[in-house]
């Protein structure tokens, strides 16, 4: 998964997932650091309920969690709600996180750059035609197509994969 800023500064995992670790649930709420003099952390992430409900802790419990476990890393690790801003999406979050969720489709629909936009999101390997694809040459490949013109998009699109990475490799470095 990728890590991904969404337009509003929110920070999300790709298809607009939760940016706890390994969570596949979507995110629907905002976590912000406040610092001591009371002004915002930069960053914003996004984050599904039970990650938020099972991290940010009252301080009470945040002592008990402390008492029992130390700086140990054995231990789920918590932190204190209290420094935390933590508030459901506003609308143009939540309009942002439901364009990402519907990335999918849209690579569908779009045939084969759509698959390499894929391996870009996503962070993984995927073979395109039989060809082993990675995320670093979908990237180069994507950025060159979406510089082309409509015209030589549509011709660019339907080289062969290993010519398309090899014409982006050349036309980017
Ligand atoms: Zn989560």
């Amino acid at each position: 998964m990728q890590r991904t800023t969404l337009p509003s500064g929110l920070e999300i995992e790709a298809l607009g997932r939760c940016t706890g670790s390994f969570c596949s649930e979507v995110a629907t709420l905002a976590v912000t650091l406040l610092r001591h003099d009371g002004s915002k952390d930069k960053h914003t992430y996004g984050m599904c309920q039970p990650h938020v409900d099972a991290r940010y802790v009252s301080a009470e419990e945040y002592a008990k969690h402390r008492q029992q476990w130390g700086s140990s890393t054995l231990g789920q690790s918590v932190y204190e709600r209290d420094h935390y801003e933590i508030r459901p999406l506003t609308e143009q979050e939540a309009t942002e996180v439901a364009y990402e969720q519907a990335a999918p489709e849209r690579w569908e629909a779009e045939g084969r750059i759509g698959a390499f936009r894929r391996i870009v999101a996503l962070h993984q390997c995927e073979k395109i035609d039989g060809i082993l694809v990675d995320a670093t040459s979908a990237q180069i490949v994507v950025a060159v197509h979406d510089a082309l013109n409509e015209k030589n998009r549509a011709k660019y699109g339907q080289m062969p994969v290993g010519v398309m990475v090899d014409f982006a490799l050349r036309h980017t470095s």
